[in-house]
């Protein structure tokens, strides 16, 4: 039944997402080993062997979103005067979400998927998704609590909590693809009572720095002319668009053409784009938001303000990734404070 609990023991659970892998392509959190130092970063990656994911990861430095909006992708091909849409119809598992990323995905559903220019490419991977979420810790970057995105409650087919001291995890089955996963005997049966209580301790840890978020689109707009916050942020940050390129919700996007002159092939591509970059408001004639004082402002004005006038939601989860990412140690949830301090009631 969905929402209702089974158990696993850790070793199960290996055997499992290796069965997994005889079906699907498995998509996990690995620690990070490439070039880049990088301690204590995690990556998505399709992996090999069950062995190679990390049960307890701080977020991914580049959110799971990249497997429903990849950071590059052809949209389609023309050759002469035919044109063929390019699809990806495998099925795959995203194995190991935190719950702030689960939330996410459903923030980009509301965007490409149930708004009015539904996104097919988007549509397609979602349906073909399978999302196993997992419980995790707070990092010092984290706000979810205070987003109220730090508890999955829908947008998964599985979802584990680990039982402390047990090596052992509570299976909450959110959807009936997930039912089916759980019907092996790998998943035992587990008291209600006792699942709803290791879940509701997993959630009881505390942020370093919360946030309110009551009347967070009306301050932000009455910011709007501030010289004093966002002049000086403005001085602070490069326009590096770090935190942008590393947020879950962050959605925006560039198509550009390529083809040669030479052959009478060519394709429509897709890449990320982010406001916070000097090109993102580049149009004929000119650029209409040259400062940088300018791409910060839109970049938290949009999170806070737009998005929820659009699509009743912030465009934040809290997971705290652009706060880790900044070379200037920019942090929405200080300019939050401060906004509130200066413009609250
Ligand atoms: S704005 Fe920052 S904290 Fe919020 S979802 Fe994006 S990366 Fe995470
Ligand atoms: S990561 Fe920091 S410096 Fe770079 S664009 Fe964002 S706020 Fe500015």
């Amino acid at each position: 039944m969905v929402n209702s609990y089974k158990k696993i023991q850790k070793r199960d659970l290996l055997d499992f997402i290796n069965d997994l892998m005889k079906e699907y392509i498995v998509y996990g959190p690995v620690e990070n080993k490439g070039p880049v130092d990088a301690d204590d970063e995690f990556m998505f990656k399709k992996i090999k062997s069950a062995e190679e994911v990390s049960l307890r990861h701080a977020p991914s430095m580049i959110p799971p979103k990249k497997y429903f909006l990849p950071n590059k992708e052809a949209l389609f091909e023309i050759q002469d005067s035919n044109i063929k849409e390019l699809k990806e119809e495998e099925k795959f598992v995203i194995f190991g979400v935190h719950a702030c990323d689960i939330n996410s995905f459903l923030i980009l559903d509301k965007i490409f998927a149930e708004g009015p220019f539904n996104d097919p490419y988007y549509e397609r991977r979602r349906e073909n998704s399978i999302i196993i979420g997992v419980n995790s810790e707070p990092t010092e970057y984290c706000f979810s609590k205070s987003m109220e995105k730090k508890k999955a409650e829908t947008g998964f087919d599985l979802f584990l909590t680990e039982i402390p001291d047990e090596n052992e995890y509570i299976v909450t089955i959110g959807s009936e693809i997930g039912e089916k996963l759980a019907s092996e005997n790998k998943f035992r049966s587990v008291e209600k009572g006792f699942a709803e209580k290791v879940i509701e301790k997993s959630l009881e840890w505390e942020e370093e720095i919360t946030v309110e978020t009551q009347d967070l689109p009306k301050i932000t707009h009455q910011s709007f002319g501030d010289e004093d916050i966002w002049g000086e942020l403005g001085e602070r940050c490069l326009g590096c668009g770090n935190c942008t390129m590393v947020c879950p919700c962050c959605n925006c996007f560039d198509i550009k053409d390529e083809g040669s002159l030479e052959s009478p092939k060519a394709s429509r591509n897709r890449t990320w784009n982010a406001c916070t970059l000097l090109e993102f408001a580049e149009v004929s004639g000119g650029n209409f938001r040259r400062s940088i004082k300018s791409r910060y402002r839109n970049w938290f004005y949009d999170k806070f303000n737009i998005f929820p006038k659009e699509i009743d939601e912030f465009g934040c989860v809290g997971c705290g990734r652009c706060i880790r990412s900044c070379p200037v140690d920019i942090d929405p949830r200080e300019i939050i404070r401060e906004l509130r301090d200066k413009y609250g009631e």
